[in-house]
């Protein structure tokens, strides 16, 4: 049976051009980067080279970018190591964060409370958007540090960081976005975006997972998460995974060459799933319309259960998903929809669909159909 994968947003498969970079640093060129012999030094100018493609997708100067084993250490370390700091200098201890992040933010927020640290979550509205407004009216004299998505991986609306990173600059307090969803599909540039730290991941563009960054705008203090070697210099510990950061460069700099046309081709594809779909009864959208990462849709109808329909789908050979991978058979419904203020019900309905790079017009039109055909069983 054909298999068709629908959870970009979730993983997506590794890009045979950055399996190629990668290999030989899996087989002959095995150096260790802090070696002072040939085979270190190969592998540190190979290091050298990805850290520089990594930080061409976000804008950053390469010394402004430390490899990390992806997302979810990327927030940990931005959330600890700055509230740390924040907290050590006398700034305070609250932090701010939207309703809507990643258990990456959210569960790192609940240890930092643990901590001594006090935590506002501001709302979203319906759209899943937060308002600059609330992030401003949010901060207290203590506030050591605000965190905001750039785009949330369930629905995928787009958050204004650069209104939320203009206003929180001006009041001098740090600002972390988690760009895990975000790096690789639209273009990011952390000066105009006014941030002082950035997380993102090579897995959701085409890279290979356990390998990701952080951004630190030069001059943000952000104690190391991980104690050792001088890796990453000083910052983070561990001799370097240079396969997977070879490839996490690689794939950066194929997203960055492409990402005009694939977005444009994604979003078609999207448009066009979503035109299909409407026509089922009573199915609703949940995310923002226009600022919106292209391939990702959330929906849900009345008709059809999440559950029976998402194994209904996988026996078929669809995969999709309940929306994040990490709440995926998790009893309760998603936060970040609930947050959007739809009842349990209906955020018990809600399926995500995700799309990119080698999604066919073919399977979209497959799958359109598929929906179609089992909404009219009911
Ligand atoms: N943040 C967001 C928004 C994500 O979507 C994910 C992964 O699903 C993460 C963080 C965690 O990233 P990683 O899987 O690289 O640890």
């Amino acid at each position: 049976m054909k298999r068709i994968y629908f959870d970009y947003a979730a993983t997506s498969p590794l890009d045979a051009r950055v399996l190629a970079a990668m290999q030989p640093y899996l087989t002959e060129a095995y150096g260790n980067p802090s070696s002072l012999h040939h085979f270190g030094q190969t592998a540190r100018r190979a290091v050298m080279c990805a850290r520089e493609q990594a930080a061409a997708l976000i804008g950053a100067a390469p010394d402004e970018l430390f490899f990390t084993s992806g997302g979810t250490e990327s927030d940990n370390w931005a959330l600890c190591g700055i509230a740390a700091e924040r907290r050590a200098a006398g700034c305070g201890a609250h932090i701010v964060i939207s309703a809507i992040e990643h258990a990456a933010v959210r569960e790192t927020c609940r240890y930092l409370e643990t901590l001594g640290f006090s935590i506002t979550s501001v709302p979203v509205d319906y759209e899943g958007m937060v308002d600059p407004d609330d992030i401003e009216a949010a901060l207290g004299t203590d506030t050591a540090l605000v965190s905001v998505m750039t785009a949330n991986n369930e629905v995928g609306t787009i958050q204004p960081i650069a209104e939320i990173g203009a206003r929180l600059h001006a009041r001098g307090i740090p600002f972390h976005t988690d760009a895990v969803q975000a790096a690789g599909h639209i273009p990011l540039d952390v000066n105009a975006l006014q941030v002082d730290a950035l997380s993102f991941s090579a897995h959701k563009f085409c890279g290979p997972k356990g390998i990701g960054a952080l951004y630190l705008r030069r001059g943000t203090k952000c104690a190391p998460l991980l104690h050792g070697g001088a890796q990453e210099r000083d910052y983070r510990a561990g001799t370097e995974n240079v396969a997977a950061i070879v490839g996490c460069g690689r794939a950066a700099e194929i997203a960055l060459a492409e990402m005009d046309a694939e977005e444009r081709r994604i979003r078609s594809e999207a448009d066009f799933l979503r035109s299909r779909l409407s026509a089922i009864d009573g199915i609703v959208f949940h995310g923002a319309q226009k600022h919106c990462l292209a391939g990702i849709l959330n929906f849900g109808t009345q008709a059809l259960a999440q559950d029976s329909l998402l194994i209904r789908l996988d026996l078929m050979g669809f995969a999709v998903s309940a929306g994040s991978a990490c709440s995926a058979g998790a009893a309760h419904p998603s936060h970040v929809l609930c947050a959007m203020h739809l009842s349990e019900e209906e955020a018990r309905r809600a399926i995500r669909v995700s799309i990119g790079r080698f999604t066919e017009h073919a399977d979209v039109e497959e799958f359109a159909d598929t929906m179609t055909q089992i909404a009219s069983e009911r």
